[in-house]
């Protein structure tokens, strides 16, 4: 395919934009999969659904030549090596962890480019207007030694197992609880072993699935290296609504109580 000319999702420039993997292929995302948009899986619900099969991992045009090669080389192996870790973690469980089972476990690893990377595929997720929304991410990410966030922004980690992966951009979400009713606005990566969600109105995850938040790394300068234990959580991955890890059970026991709470409408 013919490289297209679009607006970088970083830069914001208009340009030829070169294709990457997101997350990047050595980080566990060169395996075939089925890319399935949220609208389509609503619309065929009970049919079939359309097949828009990726060979080696799911890839996107949304970055200009230079960002990708400024963001891939400065961030990538950083990012790779941390989660190389992370699913080491995960196949020493040898799959025995419950739903949203706290995982202790040590790693090493440079926090402000994993961070960044990160964020770099929160770019690459969202249309050009989340870079117009957040202009402080853009110089973030554009300047390899900068520091710091502001108080809306936010990023939460959890492991995730699948089945499904999903990948959301920026969105605003009512995160009902016992006492409140929240808005929230969020974007958000599954990709084995990680789950992130980005708060971009300095909120929280929905009280139902919390997560470990790893904003500080942003804090730290770019070659610090940590070792540090990260207690992530770890949940699958059944719906297709950002920020919703319910089990199996829950969503079995949901879909029965629907079934008789509306009138019936078989024939
Ligand atoms: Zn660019």
């Amino acid at each position: 395919m013919n490289a297209p000319i679009g607006r970088c999702r970083i830069c914001g420039k208009e340009r030829k934009l070169s294709f990457e993997h997101v997350p990047p292929k050595s980080a566990f995302n060169c395996d075939p999969i089925l890319k399935i948009k949220l609208e389509e899986l609503l619309r065929t619900q009970f049919g079939k659904i359309g097949k828009d099969e990726k060979k080696d991992g799911f890839g996107v045009y949304t970055l200009c030549e230079k960002c990708n090669n400024n963001t891939g080389s400065w961030y990538g192996s950083h990012y790779v090596k941390f989660v190389k870790q992370a699913m080491e973690v995960l196949d020493n469980t040898k799959g025995k962890i419950q739903w949203g089972q706290r995982i202790p476990a040590s790693f090493r690893f440079k926090p402000l480019p994993v961070f960044k990377q990160i964020i770099t595929m929160f770019f690459s997720l969202n249309d050009p207007g989340f870079r117009d929304r957040h202009d402080y991410l853009v110089k973030f990410v554009l300047a390899r030694n900068k520091r710091g966030l502001p108080d809306n922004i936010r990023l939460f980690a959890s492991y995730t197992v699948g089945p499904l992966y999903r990948l959301s951009g920026e969105q605003g979400c009512i995160i009902y609880d016992t006492r409140k009713r929240c808005f929230s606005i969020q974007s958000e990566l599954c990709y084995p072993p990680f789950g992130f969600l980005l708060k971009t109105d300095g909120s929280i995850p929905d009280p139902e699935y919390p997560m470990f938040e790893i904003t500080r790394f942003a804090d730290y300068d770019y070659n610090i290296e940590l070792s540090d234990i990260l207690r992530l959580p770890v949940y699958p991955v059944y719906t297709p609504y950002a920020g919703d890890f319910s089990s199996w059970e829950e969503l079995q026991k949901r879909a029965f109580r629907n079934l008789f709470s509306y009138p019936a409408t078989f024939c």
